[in-house]
């Protein structure tokens, strides 16, 4: 196991890391036959210092993403000082839904409708971009994540209805053990019903390190990249 790199060393790291990745997504939005610049990237920094998160936004990131309430609110406000956007992207629970949407620029991991009053209590006096979590498990796996396809439509309803709330889209995770390519291809259809009834609500988040191409062949205008950037979470925490 090596020691962490740090300074200098740590941002030639990020920086390469990075280019591939900017790369991947470049070539995957060409050869899906859509426009450059058609893809966007968050970051996904969870596990990592604040320090990296300084060093990312010094190489032109723009966008991080967070799946634990207590470090998100802890890194962001250690990163107060830079323009960046927070996506919020675990799982949340209603009583911390308030707390996320505080500093949360964007909470992707909305799933039922219990969220979403606390959430447009805690946006108060700004506006919190929100994605809806769709699941595409099995109805019977374990540790779903994700609300149901069949009840989209009224969830979408109630974050549209929401004051301080904007309705942009969906966010979805591959399920384990599935070819993430049908999988994101059972995304779009969902996608494309939800965009009948909410046609300006066109983000699709969605790919990750293993499977950003997949997610942007099916139409992905976000994939949220971690490992892949920032390098293995195994040995960091
Ligand atoms: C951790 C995480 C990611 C990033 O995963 P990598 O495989 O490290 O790129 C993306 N989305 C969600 C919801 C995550 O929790």
């Amino acid at each position: 196991m090596s020691a962490p790199l740090t300074g200098a060393a740590r941002r030639d790291e990020l920086a390469a890391n990075l280019a591939q990745v900017r790369e991947r997504i470049a070539a995957a939005t060409s050869a899906a036959g859509r426009p450059e610049g058609d893809v966007a990237l968050v970051v996904v920094t969870k596990f990592f210092p604040a320090s990296d998160v300084r060093l990312l936004a010094e190489l032109g990131v723009t966008d991080v993403g967070e799946n634990r309430h207590q470090e998100a609110e802890e890194k962001a406000a250690a990163c107060a000082d830079l323009d960046l956007r927070w996506h919020y992207i675990g799982g949340l629970q209603s009583n911390k839904a308030a707390a996320v949407a505080a500093y949360a620029d964007v909470v992707e991991s909305v799933d039922r409708l219990k969220l979403v009053a606390p959430l447009d209590r805690g946006a108060e006096g700004r506006q919190v971009d929100v994605l809806l979590q769709v699941s595409l498990d099995r109805p019977d796996a374990d540790g779903r994540a994700g609300c149901d396809p069949a009840e989209l439509a009224g969830l979408a309803e109630a974050v549209a209805s929401a004051e301080h709330l904007m309705l942009r889209g969906l966010m979805a995770v591959a399920p384990l053990g599935e070819d993430p390519a049908a999988a994101f291809a059972r995304l779009a259809q969902i996608r494309a019903g939800f965009l009948q009834d909410h046609p300006e609500a066109t983000v699709l988040s969605a790919g990750m390190s293993g499977d950003l191409e997949e997610a942007v062949t099916a139409g992905a205008t976000h994939v949220r990249v971690g490992s892949a950037i920032l390098g293995s979470r195994v040995n960091v925490k």
